[in-house]
C-alpha cells in the first residue's frame, strides 16, 4: 500500500501571531501539492489565526505539545479539546526538546497519545537518540522501547492513524542530517516493531517521518527511501525553503 508522504513543519518557539500569518501568507503558494499532506505545527498562541489564515487551502495546523488530562488546575496546559475546537488536527508528542527540557517521559507521552486518540487528533510521536547513545550501539533498542511504550494501549484502528517521527537529537538544529541509510535503517526499525505490535498490514500504514536538518537539498533522497514517508522540518519551515522541500521531487 502506497503511503502518502507527509511533510510537518516545527515552528518550536518562534513567530508572534502577526509574523506566523505573514509566514503562512508566504508559504501557501510556495507548498501547493496534490502529492503530500503539509502540516505546520505552530505555537499555541498562534494556531487561532492560523488556522484562520490557512481556510481554503491544502495546509493543516497542528499543535507542538498537549496535556493529558481534561481540564483543571494544570496552569500553563493546553487541553485536548482546547486544541480540537480550534480545528487542530496534528499533535506533536515527545519531541526530544519537550523530554530533554522539560521533562517529558515515555510514559507521559504514552499518556498524551492516549488522550489525542480519544480527541480524535492525530499525534506525531517523536523518538530518537543522543549522539553518546548512537555510539553505544543502542539506538535501535532504544528506539524500540520509546515506540513500545508510546504505544502501551494503544489498539490497532488508532495505531494505523498515528504518525512517527524518528529525530536523532544530535541531528536536530545542528546542520548534521542522518545519512540516508542511517535514517531508512531506523525507521525500517520503528515499523518492523509496529509489525511486532500490530502485525505488518498496520504497519504498513502508519507513517514514519524523519526529522533532523531537514533541507531542501537533502529531502529528495531522504523521503525516497522506502520506509521514510516526509519529514519533520523544524529551522526550514521557518523560510520559503520550505516550499521547496515540501515539492521535493
Ligand atoms: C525538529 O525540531 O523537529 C527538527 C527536526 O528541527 P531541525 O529541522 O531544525 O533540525
Amino acid at each position: 500500500m502506497a503511503r502518502r508522504k507527509l511533510i510537518a513543519g516545527n515552528w518550536k518557539m518562534n513567530m508572534t501571531r502577526e509574523a506566523a500569518v505573514a509566514l503562512i501568507k508566504e508559504l501557501i503558494p510556495l507548498v501547493q501539492t496534490e502529492e503530500s499532506d503539509v502540516a505546520l505545527c505552530v505555537p499555541a498562541i498562534d494556531i487561532i489565526p492560523c488556522v484562520d489564515a490557512v481556510q481554503n487551502t491544502n495546509i493543516k495546523i497542528g499543535a507542538q505539545n498537549m496535556y493529558f488530562e481534561e481540564k483543571g488546575a494544570f496552569t500553563g496546559e493546553i487541553a485536548p479539546d482546547m486544541l480540537t475546537s480550534t480545528g487542530v488536527e496534528y499533535v506533536i508528542l515527545g519531541h526530544s526538546e519537550r523530554r530533554g527540557y522539560f521533562a517529558e517521559t515515555d510514559e507521559t507521552v504514552n499518556k498524551k497519545v492516549l488522550k489525542a486518540f480519544e480527541h480524535g487528533l492525530t499525534p506525531i510521536i517523536c523518538c530518537g537518540e543522543s549522539l553518546e547513545q548512537r555510539q553505544q550501539g543502542i539506538t535501535l533498542d532504544l528506539i524500540r522501547m520509546q515506540i513500545k511504550i508510546a504505544f502501551g494501549s494503544v489498539d490497532a484502528e488508532n495505531a494505523k492513524k498515528a504518525v512517527v517521527a524518528y529525530e536523532p537529537i544530535w541531528a536536530i538544529g545542528t546542520g548534521v542530517t542522518a545519512s540516508t541509510e542511517q535514517a531508512q535503517e531506523v525507521c525500517k526499525g520503528i515499523r518492523d516493531c509496529l509489525a511486532e505490535l500490530y502485525g505488518s498490514e498496520v504497519a504498513e500504514e502508519i507513517r514514519i517521518l524523519y526529522g533532523g536538518s531537514v533541507s531542501a537539498s537533502n529531502a529528495a533522497d531522504l523521503f525516497a527511501q522506502s520506509d521514510i514517508d516526509g519529514g519533520l522540518v523544524g529551522g526550514a519551515s521557518l523560510k520559503a525553503d520550505f516550499g521547496k522541500i515540501v515539492n521535493y521531487k
